[in-house]
């Protein structure tokens, strides 16, 4: 309740004093409209074996690359909100019963101080009317980076990273987020995690993917 004052609060203040776009530096919103007008969508592709249907906003290439390297590297968290906001204004609320971000391993989260996918995951929800259920899905074991790995080098990677935790089960519908994917490796190690107890159904929601469509990686 009080991050949702805050949000509202922050929009009506955001409104007299513009903050500096995290793209091109004008005091026109974190993201300023003619930014948010050039963020390439991403085009529609298969959905990745493991996962029952996926939307992606975006390309990740130039200006989003860039939003998400302030997101996650200058911690300016508040640049999730805004991107956030954009991916919910170009989507319908997909079919499930709650969120669930995909987790940081502790360490990183000690590092980063937040988990973006997090934070992305609750302003969506309050977008989308839907809980969050941040608490059960753990990353168990750390992955490291896998921008030098193939696809199935990924996948192993990943496999049996994640586990659910919590003494209550998962939803049966379940809508994971992330911030960028690539091959969708990580959701879908996320994805069979969740279906070994109990989840039926898994759709993932992601701001950008780095794989453009003709197969080459964007790192
Ligand atoms: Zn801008």
């Amino acid at each position: 309740m009080l991050t949702q004052l805050t949000w509202q609060l922050e929009a009506i203040f955001g409104l007299i004093f513009p903050e500096q776009c995290v793209i091109c530096g004008w005091a026109g919103g974190l993201i300023c409209k003619p930014c948010r007008s050039r963020l390439e969508p991403y085009p529609l592709a298969p959905t990745p074996v493991g996962l029952d249907a996926m939307s992606v906003a975006w390309l990740y290439d130039r200006e989003v690359r860039h939003a998400i390297h302030a997101l996650k590297y200058q911690r300016q968290q508040r640049v999730a909100l805004a991107l956030a906001d954009a991916l919910a204004d170009g989507l319908t609320a997909p079919p499930g019963e709650a969120l669930i971000p995909v987790p940081l391993h502790p360490r990183r989260l000690a590092e980063r101080g937040f988990n973006q996918a997090e934070v992305l995951a609750r302003r969506l929800a309050w977008r989308w009317h839907l809980p969050v259920r941040a608490e059960g899905l753990v990353r168990a074991r750390e992955t490291g980076h896998q921008a030098q790995l193939g696809q199935k080098e990924r996948q192993s990677n990943v496999a049996g990273a994640f586990v659910w935790q919590a003494p209550r089960p998962p939803p049966a519908r379940v809508l994971l987020v992330d911030d960028v994917l690539t091959t969708g490796a990580t959701l879908i190690a996320c994805a069979n995690a969740l279906r070994a107890v109990g989840t039926r159904e898994v759709r993932a929601v992601a701001l950008a993917r780095s794989l453009a469509p003709q197969g080459r990686v964007l790192q």
